[in-house]
């Protein structure tokens, strides 16, 4: 299912030229109103459902139902993103409210850590992939010479 704008949370990301929703979405699907100041999803059957402006959404004004193999029975899921996790809510149909805690990032905020820490890949041109043939326990990979 599509992901869909609660207008009573939606505060238009307060008169800014371009809304966070509308910034992030790759299909372009957002659009406001700017006499309501509340956004809306224009295109519901284009939504491919990637999350990306309900995760974006600072005031969690946008919903979408979770994916079946997560959330079964048609519950709907909002997340609350800090600097180091997300904790998505939850809601099931019946009303019943289960939240889940995970962390999203290995470095602090800000910091990025090139390839994993893991060596770069010395050569480009190598058959071989990046961190092998460490990664697969060998002390070789053949290739076609
Ligand atoms: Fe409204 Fe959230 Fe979109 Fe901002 S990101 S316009 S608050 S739905
Ligand atoms: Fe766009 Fe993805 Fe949001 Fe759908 S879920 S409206 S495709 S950002």
């Amino acid at each position: 299912m599509p992901s869909f704008v609660n207008p009573e949370k939606c505060d238009g990301c307060k008169a800014l030229d371009k809304t966070a929703c509308q910034y992030i979405c790759p299909n372009d699907l957002m659009v406001l109103d700017k006499d309501a100041m509340k956004a809306w999803n224009r295109e519901p059957e284009m939504c491919w459902e990637c999350y990306s402006c309900v995760k974006i959404c600072p005031v969690q004004a946008i919903e979408v139902r979770g994916y079946a193999d997560f959330v079964p029975m048609g519950a709907n899921v909002t997340p609350m993103r800090s600097t180091d996790s997300i904790m998505w809510t939850v809601k099931f149909r019946n009303g019943m409210l289960k939240r889940f805690k995970f962390p999203i990032r290995t470095t602090a905020e800000g910091q990025a850590q090139p390839a994993g820490g893991y060596k770069p890949h010395e050569d480009l041109n190598s058959q071989v992939l990046a961190q092998e043939p460490e990664a697969l326990n060998m002390s070789e990979v053949y290739t076609i010479k």
